[in-house]
């Protein structure tokens, strides 16, 4: 890569060091993950630091320096600020959970332009809709494990090899996660406890997969619903993750 690097990038998250310096955790469709600093962003009304605010797409001109092996960030256009999202505070905490998925799960080695699109669909969905951020993140979450091979369908149970799912004859019948297991398994097979969802839920999101987002996202199941969809998908995701998710206690701000 050369020491001069342009590239549009997403923020996923920043941090103050020093007393004036920003440094802001971008993720780049074709470089992955990539931290750079801002140097003096914060020094007086620096215009860079304003467009490198968290959930901000930006088009960054970086400079890397092979000796300290660290990135700079030398100059920045706005093309989305998503300023919405950071003045609401369901889809803050709901966009604060899905930058640090990304960060702490290394996108589950999905290629990182797959989860450049998914994220900023699901941002600007958000910062679009002032609505609750759980039917983004049920579709978020379902596409993030799909993209990376941790779902592929609910068609059979994983144990008896029952159709399951919106494929099943009956349609009132509900498939569960086996976290210990990691796959789905039919009602005779699953014991108690384990989260589900109902058939109807599992045709839902294989129906919705191939829609852009934000259209997916139009059609609300009710919010009990949506909590169990997510919640199961919730469960897949922390069978496939060693680090716990700090912005998890906070998603359902504002939905009781
Ligand atoms: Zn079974």
């Amino acid at each position: 890569m050369n020491r001069n690097y342009t590239t549009a990038a997403v923020v996923l998250k920043t941090r103050r060091f020093g007393d004036f310096h920003k440094s802001v955790t971008i993720l780049s469709p074709e470089s992955g993950i990539i931290d750079a600093v801002a140097h003096g962003a914060y020094k007086g009304k620096s215009r860079i630091s304003s467009i490198t605010d968290p959930y901000c797409i930006s088009e960054f001109e970086l400079y890397h320096n092979p000796v300290k092996d660290v990135w700079k960030i030398n100059g920045c256009e706005s093309r989305v600020m998503n300023s919405r999202i950071r003045e609401n505070l369901n889809a803050l905490y709901n966009a604060s959970f899905w930058s640090e998925l990304i960060l702490k799960s290394h996108a589950l080695g999905a290629d990182y332009k797959t989860v450049f699109l998914l994220y900023t669909e699901a941002l600007s969905f958000l910062d679009e809709n002032n609505t609750s951020g759980m039917i983004a993140t049920v579709h978020f979450l379902y596409r993030f494990l799909l993209g990376s091979g941790f779902i592929n369908d609910f068609s059979e149970c994983g144990h008896c090899g029952a159709v399951i799912g919106g494929g099943a004859a009956i349609d009132n019948g509900r498939l569960y996660f086996s976290p210990v297991e990691g796959c789905f398994l039919c009602s005779s097979c699953a014991s108690g406890g384990l989260p589900g969802i109902s058939y109807s839920s599992a045709a839902y999101l294989e129906q919705s997969s191939p829609l852009h987002l934000a259209e997916a996202a139009k059609k609300r199941l009710d919010i009990h619903t949506e909590k169990e969809i997510r919640n199961m998908l919730l469960a897949v995701l922390r069978s496939i993750m060693d680090a716990p998710l700090n912005t998890l206690d906070y998603i359902d701000y504002g939905m009781e």
